[in-house]
């Protein structure tokens, strides 16, 4: 047998009242997460539309008007917050707007009508809660797997709002005895469900992304966004473990031509600025599975696996010539790259050693007149 209605209803506020008041701990250790902030209000939200709804057979009008605008509101910040969550514009407005459509005198309806609209609204929000979630998730590549539970725990309540919403008219409601109907247990009993699950998915959620931002973080270059140092060390690393006999890998080192002389005439903010356009064009000029890194001031240094002879001075050259062509509007076009090239293969592929190779090219290139490309071997 099933509870009696108004214990569920108070065991789902203090559940709801309690995630909230998790959330709001784990969001003040942690500002950045803004998103918490609106999930925090959400679940303290639901928990008072639960807290409204036990006493329904007391103040019958304050529960029914109240408690169902607390629900609707809580289904609109639900929804900014995974706005904010997938750095979209803010809509606050919109999130209020459900709720002031209930305030505004749907709750005087026919109680099939009302649970039909409610329904309906609150899957709205859902939809679109939902739809926040999936395309962050396919922006970020499906990198956060909680992104993804979430969105589909919305999805399927979404769902079964929908069915929900045009079914009421053929369920039969008693008014008189609604708060102690199955229909209004069993539609408790699954939203705690609902709420529970999603309660818990948010919060790690959120810390499942803030923990990937800093790894991010820690592994980039601040200035011009690229890999540094410690994110080149692992790629090679890497490569160093996947290495097989028959495969040969490059390593270039990139030393921007004059670079000094660049910032003592047009400024540090226009040097910093050539570095960044340094950045984006030799990234845009490697596949993605290579590793584009800043290792020093004014070196980069690119690790292409895997990569023969000609493939790797052909890269080599095409940065060098796109790079002219790309910083031609800063420094009256004096931005030139010198860039060193070398091989390395076999099952224990030595990078140190191809990394002084490399750097003994560009130590030529630029002794024999800089911005070109000279290969280890040559
Ligand atoms: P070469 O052609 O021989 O490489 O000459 P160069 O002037 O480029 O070499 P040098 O090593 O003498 O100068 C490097 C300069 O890079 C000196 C330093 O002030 C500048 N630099 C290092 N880091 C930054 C940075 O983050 N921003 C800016 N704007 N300049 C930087
Ligand atoms: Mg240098
Ligand atoms: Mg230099």
């Amino acid at each position: 047998m099933i509870a009696l209605a108004p214990t569920l209803f108070l065991f789902s506020a203090f559940m709801l009242l309690l995630l909230c008041a998790f959330i709001y701990v784990i969001w003040r250790s942690d500002e950045e997460a803004r998103e918490l902030c609106w999930w925090a209000a959400a679940f303290l939200m639901a928990g008072s539309s639960a807290f409204c709804f036990a006493f329904r057979n007391q103040i019958e009008s304050l529960s029914i008007v109240l408690g169902n605008a607390l629900m609707l509101w809580s289904c609109g910040f639900l929804w900014t917050g995974a706005a904010v969550f997938a750095d979209r514009p803010l809509r606050s407005r919109s999130a209020l707007l459900g709720g002031l459509v209930w305030l505004s005198g749907l709750w005087t309806q026919d109680i099939h009508l009302r649970t039909a609209a409610i329904a309906a609204i609150a899957a709205i929000y859902e939809i679109m809660t939902a739809y926040e979630l999936f395309s962050y998730n396919r922006d970020q590549n499906g990198r956060l797997v909680l992104a993804r539970v979430a969105a589909w725990a919305t999805a399927l309540q979404a769902g079964l709002d929908v069915i929900l919403s045009v079914s009421v008219p053929f369920l039969e409601i008693d008014a008189a005895h609604f708060t102690s109907s199955s229909f209004t247990k069993y539609r408790w009993l699954e939203l705690s469900c609902y709420t529970a699950v999603l309660g818990f998915t948010l919060i790690a959620l959120s810390k499942e992304r803030l923990a990937s931002r800093r790894e991010i973080a820690a592994m980039s270059d601040p200035l011009t966004g690229v890999a540094n140092r410690r994110a080149f060390d692992r790629a090679i690393e890497r490569a160093t473990k996947s290495a097989s006999a028959d495969q040969t890998s490059a390593v270039l080192v990139f030393d921007l031509d004059n670079f000094k002389d660049i910032n003592d005439r047009f400024g540090h903010a226009v040097g910093d600025h050539v570095l960044t356009v340094f950045g984006e064009t030799a990234t845009r000029n490697i596949r993605a599975s290579d590793t584009l890194a800043r290792i020093g001031g004014e070196e980069f240094a690119a690790l292409l696996y895997p990569a023969d002879q000609k493939i790797a001075l052909a890269v080599a050259e095409r940065i060098r010539l796109a790079f002219i062509e790309e910083a031609s509007f800063l420094a009256e076009g004096q931005a030139t790259v010198s860039v060193g090239v070398a091989l390395v293969e076999g099952r224990a592929p030595d990078y140190r050693e191809t990394t002084r190779a490399a750097d003994a090219a560009l130590y030529r290139a630029k002794a024999t007149g800089r911005n070109r490309v000279v290969f280890a071997g040559s």
